[in-house]
Order: structure tokens, then sequence, then C-alpha cells
């Protein structure tokens, strides 16, 4: 009897899982996967510092929004089919242990990435050292895409999908030295970083780093302004509230009181709780408040000043880092060129797409897995529905 062929071009977290849900739903196919690298899941292999953030439980996030700057609609829709709990009960039943962090992370018990590796190729046909293009694969009977982030969309074009230029997502920020970086390794835990004139806004922990900030919350507005930040060539002015959510009047108020309960204490001496001595120092320092002097000198426009130093504190961005634990490719295939439901190109019935190869990333936290195991099941269903 003839089986229907399936090749799927890419050998990494989206076209294994593809490749494991598509047989778990239509064994009678045969599906081949086509690497270029000499193995497969390499990128898997070195999530998470090795240890593979695979998901999130999600309970942090009240809006798709927040995680998924590029493609939350798409996700709000097939997380309907395949969500967070799917994906954890899914390596549960393969005899994976999981453990939900703290902070809402999903990782592997043995926190070994290489176990997610193990479990995601067993079985499978893979064809590695095999870099192969839409021409190569006309024998098949369905083609799917799960190249991942890439800079160069080329080959694709004659299957006519629209691309939307890629650029990079979630790095460092690189700012023009003045003293912060003096405070290198400083983590600021409630801290809230914009880009000045645009809306871009994110907060939580901000890490201060040898030219620069770094950090969940500074990632996060890498990857909520990363197409902006590109056509800035990476220069813009950044804006920290190092004291979270408090406005600037919440924070004169506070001052106002530390003044009245600490005015003979020298200012640089009484810091707030949520800042470290050195980053309380450095700010007042910016503020233009002498280290000798005591509160009860500092003056209305002094006070002013800092309590803008300390919620509005502004800097210039000069470049953005390489981030070496992790970095995707916002841009790729536009949604546009794809059913929403199937992810079937529009122009070229039977060519699927999934994981980072679409318009679709996520900020770090798990997020960027789940998209991809999400779109690889909707893949899989779609083609399991088209060969019954
Ligand atoms: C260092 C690092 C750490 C990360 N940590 C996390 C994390 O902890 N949690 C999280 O959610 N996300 C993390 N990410 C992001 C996550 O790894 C990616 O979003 C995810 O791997 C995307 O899956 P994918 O299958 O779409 O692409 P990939 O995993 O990149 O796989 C694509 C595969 O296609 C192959 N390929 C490309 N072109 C061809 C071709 N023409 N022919 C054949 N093969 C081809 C590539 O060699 C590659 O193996 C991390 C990323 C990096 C770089």
């Amino acid at each position: 009897m003839y089986k229907q062929r399936i090749a799927i071009v890419g050998a990494g977290a989206a076209g294994c899982f593809a490749a494991q849900r598509i047989l778990e739903l239509c064994p009678d196919v045969a599906v081949v996967l086509f690497e270029a690298q000499d193995r497969p899941l390499k990128k898997v292999a070195v999530t998470g510092g090795g240890r593979c953030n695979l998901t999130n439980s999600f309970q942090l996030v009240t809006d798709l929004r927040e995680v998924y700057p590029r493609g939350h609609q798409l996700m709000r829709r097939l997380m309907y089919s395949w969500n967070q709990w799917d994906t954890m009960s899914w390596f549960e039943e393969h005899g994976v242990h999981l453990v939900i962090q703290e902070d809402e992370c999903v990782f592997p018990q043995s926190q070994r990435a290489m176990e997610i590796v193990g479990v995601l190729r067993r079985e499978l046909d893979i064809r590695c050292g095999n870099r192969v293009g839409l021409d190569d694969l006309q024998d098949y009977d369905a083609i799917v895409i799960t190249t991942g982030g890439s800079r160069n969309f080329s080959w694709l074009e004659s299957s006519g999908v629209e691309i939307v230029p890629p650029v990079p997502s979630l790095f460092p920020l690189r700012l023009e030295p003045s003293g912060l970086e003096q405070l290198s390794g400083a983590l600021v835990e409630d801290s809230v970083a914009t880009i000045a004139g645009t809306k871009f806004r994110a907060e939580g922990i901000t890490l201060i780093t040898h030219n620069g900030v770094s950090g969940p919350c500074i990632l996060r507005l890498s990857s909520y302004a990363a197409r902006y930040l590109s056509e800035q060539s990476f220069q813009a002015p950044l804006v920290m509230n190092w004291f979270g959510d408090v406005t600037e009047d919440d924070a004169l108020e506070l001052l106002h009181s530390m003044a009245t309960e600490n005015a003979q204490k020298l200012v640089c001496n009484t810091h707030p709780g949520q800042l470290t001595s050195r980053h309380w120092e450095f700010l007042v320092s910016r503020a233009g408040i002498g280290r000798e002097v005591r509160w009860s000198g500092v003056g209305r426009k002094q006070m002013n000043r800092l309590a803008s130093v300390l919620t509005a504190d502004r800097y210039k961005i000069t470049g953005r880092v390489p981030h070496k634990e992790e970095f995707v490719t916002a841009g790729g295939v536009s949604l546009r060129s794809v059913d929403s439901s199937t992810l079937e190109c529009k122009s070229r019935p039977g060519l699927y797409f999934a994981g980072e190869v679409l318009d679709v990333d996520g900020v770090t936290g798990g997020f960027n897995l789940q998209a991809a195991w999400t779109m690889a099941d909707a893949v899989a269903r779609a083609v399991a529905e088209r060969f019954k």
C-alpha cells in the first residue's frame, strides 16, 4: 500500500515535535526529517543554559500580548488546541518528570536539556547533514518547514510567501558610560524600563552589567521594541524607574518623609530598602547631592531632581549586546501568508510552516518553545486530517 510521504525541513524543536505528533495522530504515513547540521536539536540542547525551560505555567500572564510581542493572536487561537498543560502532559507521558519553578518557568526535573532532546528525537527518521530546498522535495505529499529563525529567507521566495524582514530580539542593552557600569552585577528587583518617546515599556528585574543593562526586564523591552530598535540602529533614550511602578510624586513624598525622619543623617547613608546602598549612593550623586550633604540640607530643587533620578533616570542606548543565553529572531514568514488554523501556505497547498521560521516570537521564560510545540501540533493535526 502507498504510504503518504511527509518531509520536514529542520530537525529542531518544532520539526521533531511536529514529526512526533504526526506519527501519533496518523501512524500510517512516512515522515522524513532533513537537518542541515550534523545533529538534530542542537539548539534545544543548549536552551535554558543546558536545562531547557520548555514551557511556562502562564499563571502570571494576563494577556498573551505580554509574552508574544509578535503572533499573540495566532497563539491565542492555536493554544485552544495545544497549550502549556498539553505540553506538560505530553512530556510527562513520555517519561520526563517536570518541575514548575516559583517564577512559573517549567524545566525537566533532571535539569538536563538532553533529556528533552532524547524524547523528541526518539524513533524518528532524521537525515542529518542535509540542507534541502523546496526543489529537492517535489516527490513528497506534504512539506513542513521548521527551519527556525534565520537571516536568509530567499530560498522560500518561490513558494510565494511574504517575508517580514528578520531582526534580533531578546538582547541586553549597551549604554553610554555614565558610571552606572561601576555597579556591574547589581540586581534591581522591581524596575520599569521604557524607551523615551515610545510606548515600549517592560517591568521586572534589571541586572546592571559592565557595559549596560540586562535581566528579564531589559530582555522583555528589547523584545517589545525589537523592530523599533533595529530601525534606530540600536540608538535610543532609555528611561529607568528604579522604584518600579512608583510615580515621581509618590517618590517625592517618600523622600520628604525620609528627610523628616533622618534630618541629621547623611543622605547617601540612608537608602530606601528597595535599592542597594551602592546604587543609592550612585543615584544621589547623579542627582547632584554631595556625599557630605545631610537631609536637612537638601533643597527643593535637589529633592525634585532626586525623585526624578529615582523614577525617570535617563540613559543613552548605544547598541545591543549579543546574548549568549537566549536569542531569537523576530520576523520571518508573514502570518498573512498562512492559514491561521492549519499554518498551511495560502499560495502553495501542502506546504506548512511551524516554529520560529514564522513571524512569531516570545519573551524569555519558556514562551518560545511553547510556541514551537503549539504550532507544530497545529501542523500535525492539519497533516493528519489531510491524510486520514
Ligand atoms: C542559547 C539559546 C537558549 C534558549 N533557551 C530557551 C529556553 O530555555 N526556553 C525557550 O522557550 N526558548 C529558548 N530559546 C529559543 C528556542 O530555542 C527557539 O525559539 C526554538 O528552538 C525554535 O525552534 P524551531 O524548531 O523553530 O527552530 P530551531 O530549534 O532553530 O531548529 C531549526 C532547525 O532547522 C535546521 N535548518 C535550517 N535550515 C535548514 C535547511 N534548509 N535544511 C535542513 N535543515 C535546516 C537548523 O539547523 C535547525 O536545527 C533559546 C534560544 C537560544 C539560542
